[in-house]
């Protein structure tokens, strides 16, 4: 009898121990979905989801945990649609290519994936590096490793010479002759082969360079890489796979293929035209504007010796026009992914492009939801994450000010909690 009491008290202390929850007293909340705010609301959490929205300060029980927000704007975390986990910017980056191996790139990865984590992106999509983004995206997701939830491309593919193509600018007895395997492609065949060795690699999903870039050692940052065909193979062979698809793209044609071909995001977008503008809202085609990179490159091309020659050109001309670019296609109509490109700029400065997003003319509470429940949904996360509604992950982030009324906050995000763990 005394043992069966034992019992029942051990299974009833395991029991209230597994249900505590954590009260946050939300001074405003922005819930990602609707283009209301709220004020005052508690949002119970428990384990690693949302399970309660009261209106007012809610009192937490004796075993229960209060966050006092009550002075913030509390929002679901953010997602940036375009990151490279695996490197930063620097003078020497192109230097590096030959001197970092992988375990060098796994733990530079780790300090980045950690201050992405403190901006308060709870979620990222990396889109392209050497398949140790792979890696990373299993250890922080196993726990090992602090950082935002990953979805990732592995390692981007490209055609021979484009962006991507991992020996460009190499010397000739380094270059070698890289294929499927390694991302590059020259048929339609040989894209469906890179696309399901991505899938066996591990991969999520599946970006490609369909024009030239800015960063690459060539000198056309712009003309398409890709024919109509090989994009045709690429698409349709990811759907098999049930994978989504991102094209880097400057130039108007490059472009133009992969909307037609039915790509699900466009990165960058500089060149765009009014008639991929209506081709992309006819298909549904996000643009993904990564202005905060355009900015970063057209600055830093003008310190002498900091980019490659052959780059400082392209970043003068095609880093000033993105913005631009956003503006116009905001305006036209077309779906807007909130994305950086972080890693041509320094990683945990993702908050910038917000500031951008609402000096191009985007009103601040369009600029969140593109960074929260429109990503979700491209994603195929919109049951998990990108809204704060019960039932949903616990990604929840915090700003002193009302972004609202200052863009500016999103800059400086004061709290971070991800799947139900306060990490700021
Ligand atoms: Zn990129």
């Amino acid at each position: 009898m005394k043992i069966f009491l034992l019992s029942i008290l051990a299974v009833f202390t395991l029991f209230t121990a597994q249900a505590q929850k954590i009260y946050l007293h939300c001074g405003s909340l922005i819930d990602g979905k609707s283009n209301d705010v709220q004020t005052q609301v508690t949002l119970v959490i428990e384990g690693n989801k949302i399970v309660g929205i009261e209106k007012g300060f809610a009192k937490p029980g004796a075993s229960d945990k209060l966050i006092d927000l009550s002075k913030k704007t509390v929002m679901p975390g953010l997602i940036d649609m375009h990151v490279h986990l695996e490197g930063e910017t620097s003078k020497d980056q192109a230097l590096q290519r030959f001197t970092s191996n992988e375990a060098d790139l796994a733990f530079r990865s780790t300090v980045y994936a950690k201050k992405t984590l403190m901006a308060g992106f709870t979620t990222v999509r990396d889109l392209g590096g050497s398949g140790v983004n792979i890696s990373l995206r299993n250890a922080v997701a196993a726990g090992l490793v602090v950082g935002p939830r990953i979805i990732t491309a592995g390692k981007s593919i490209a055609t021979t010479g484009g962006h991507a193509d991992p020996t460009n600018g190499y010397r000739k007895d380094l270059m070698g002759d890289p294929g499927p395997k390694e991302g590059v492609i020259n048929s339609p065949e040989e894209a469906r082969q890179a696309v399901r060795q991505r899938y066996k690699d591990g991969s999520d999903m599946i970006k490609i360079t369909a024009t030239g870039g800015v960063l690459s050692l060539a000198k056309d940052g712009s003309g398409p890489q890709f024919t109509e065909e090989e994009l045709k193979a690429i698409v349709e062979t990811a759907k098999d796979y049930g994978m989504h698809t991102a094209a880097h793209a400057h130039g108007a044609e490059g472009m133009k293929r992969a909307v037609l071909a039915g790509i699900t995001t466009i990165e960058h977008g500089t060149l765009m035209t009014d008639e991929i503008m209506t081709l992309m809202k006819q298909k549904g085609t996000y643009h993904v504007p990564t202005i905060s990179a355009g900015m970063f490159a057209a600055q830093q091309a003008k310190v002498m010796g900091y980019y490659h020659p052959l780059v400082v050109p392209k970043a003068l001309a095609i880093g000033s026009q993105i913005k631009e670019t956003f503006a116009k296609s905001y305006k036209a109509g077309v779906k807007i992914a909130f994305g950086t490109d972080a890693g041509v700029y320094p990683h945990g400065e993702n908050g910038k492009e917000f500031t951008y997003m609402v000096e191009a003319g985007m009103p601040a509470m369009e600029a969140i939801k593109s960074a929260t429940s429109v990503n979700a949904s491209i994603l195929g996360m919109s049951d998990k994450i990108g809204t704060i509604e019960i039932g949903m992950l616990a990604d929840i982030v915090a700003t002193d000010e009302n972004p609202l009324k200052n863009i500016k906050t999103m800059e400086s995000v004061s709290f971070v909690m991800k799947d139900g763990v306060v990490y700021k």
